[in-house]
């Protein structure tokens, strides 16, 4: 059975109230659909963004590599979360590009810190 999760996300420089809810539809590979949803404040209305994910995460690597696909497959990234910190997190987005950070790292960083990203 498909699990859903929702986790609320920091504040950004853009928008006051940010969550992310994954849902899972295949534990190993971890597969699943993330919705990043964003609003400017409270009362404003909510921006979302689809993406299917798939941990690309190989036995190597020391940390976790996520791909994110747009529905459609137009726009694809890969998102990774360093076991070294946050502050060595990654993106191929134009947002990381840009700032360093993006509401991908943000999304899958609040989702794996409380535990919803796990294989098992
Ligand atoms: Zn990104």
């Amino acid at each position: 059975m498909n699990s859903v999760v929702t986790v609320s996300l920091p504040p950004n420089r853009t928008h006051a109230v940010r969550s992310a809810t994954f849902i899972r539809v295949s534990a190993r590979p971890l597969i699943g659909v993330v919705e990043i949803r964003e609003q400017r404040s409270e009362r404003s209305k909510a921006k979302s963004s689809r993406y299917a994910l798939r941990d690309d995460s190989d036995g190597e690597y020391t940390g976790r590599m996520f791909r994110l696909t747009k529905p459609g497959g137009r726009e694809r990234y890969w998102t990774i979360l360093s076991c070294k910190g946050d502050e060595y997190d990654s993106c191929t987005c134009r947002g990381f590009e840009a700032f360093g950070v993006c509401k991908h790292i943000h999304a899958l960083r609040g989702l794996l810190e409380e535990g919803h990203l796990n294989e098992e």
